[in-house]
């Protein structure tokens, strides 16, 4: 049985720790909220009374939070994770955040000593639940090979992207592609619906020609073709616009930080931000179609 501190059981963190609960270890959970903290002592979890009770006996910290502010929070002040852990504790920070906040805390954490890897991750929050979720991870071949066995208990697959922040640095770079891809299917149905084509036949063309893509064979932005697609169901219960504006964000901010030329991740952005400012935060991200045809 492994100890494990888990710091941010919100919709990902507690599903996911629950999954380590399942598989016998021990995880002493924190979170700001009393509510997300629930559903993981339910599960035979403890709970702490701060971030730095969690960590103090703990074999393995993982941190699962909003945005960089917060991980710089728990690992960078004078109070800290760093401060607190033992020092053959391995931490995983498993948030989505900015390579610059992933690199600082890489930075801190080699200075005093401490394996540290950034994994974030993709799949969801029915990834989370299922155990299926992919990580990405960045960091030494030690703390990868230390993390493998730990993340394999929350995920089916997990990859060795590169040094620090290579994993924030690949799951910023396949979001931005998604983003493209998904608006890119969603102009392909609403011309082909003015051009008077059905829906089922376009799908069959497209998917079985150089158009086909994961957002139109596995994440139809029209009901229909792929029964377990949003779309079905209104375009709710998968991955939120406001979610997929955050990562875009995160990968503008990269580009213009390291000089890379993303034209279409830029106009992606744009169009998330337009959809969110008309009230849709929640609505699925393939639900943009409804923005191309002028519904919403
Ligand atoms: P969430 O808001 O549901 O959970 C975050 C939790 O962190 C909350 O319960 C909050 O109370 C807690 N928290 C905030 N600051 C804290 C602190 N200082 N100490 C302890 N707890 C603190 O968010 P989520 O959907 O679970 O997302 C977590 C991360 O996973 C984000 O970085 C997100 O981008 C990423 N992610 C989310 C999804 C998704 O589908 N939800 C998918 C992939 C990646």
């Amino acid at each position: 049985m492994t100890n494990i501190a888990f710091i941010g059981v919100g919709n990902m963190g507690g599903p996911m720790a629950r999954n380590l609960l399942k598989s016998g270890d021990g995880v002493t959970a924190f979170d700001l909220s009393a509510a997300a903290l629930k559903p993981v002592t339910d599960a035979g979890g403890k709970s702490a009374a701060t971030a730095l009770d969690a960590v103090k006996s703990a074999d393995v910290v993982i941190t699962m939070l909003p945005a960089g502010a917060h991980v710089r929070g728990v690992y960078l002040e004078k109070e800290s994770i760093l401060t607190a852990a033992k020092k053959d504790a391995l931490l995983i920070d498993c948030s989505t955040i900015d390579i610059d906040s992933a690199r600082a805390v890489h930075e801190a954490a080699a200075k005093t000593g401490f394996d540290f890897l950034d994994a974030p991750v993709s799949g969801g929050t029915g990834g989370a639940e299922a155990g299926t979720l992919a990580f990405m991870c960045g960091g030494t071949e030690k703390a990868f090979a230390r993390a493998e066995p730990i993340l394999q208990k929350m995920g089916k697959r997990i990859v060795h992207a590169g040094g620090a922040g290579a994993g924030q640095a690949a799951k910023i770079c396949n979001n931005m592609l998604l983003a493209i891809s998904m608006i890119g299917t969603c102009e392909a149905f609403a011309l082909g619906e003015k051009l008077g084509l059905d829906h089922q036949k376009l799908f069959d063309i497209m998917s079985a020609a150089s158009g086909q893509c994961w957002s139109l064979t596995t994440y139809c932005p029209v009901p229909g073709p792929v029964p377990t697609s949003p779309s079905n169901r209104n375009y709710t219960g998968g991955f939120a616009t406001g979610l997929m504006l955050k990562d875009l964000k995160l990968s503008q901010q990269a580009a213009q930080n390291a000089g890379a030329a993303t034209p279409m991740g830029a106009e992606a952005l744009q169009l998330y931000a337009l959809m969110a400012a008309k009230g849709q935060s929640g609505m699925d991200f393939s639900g943009i179609i409804q923005m191309l045809r002028g519904v919403i």
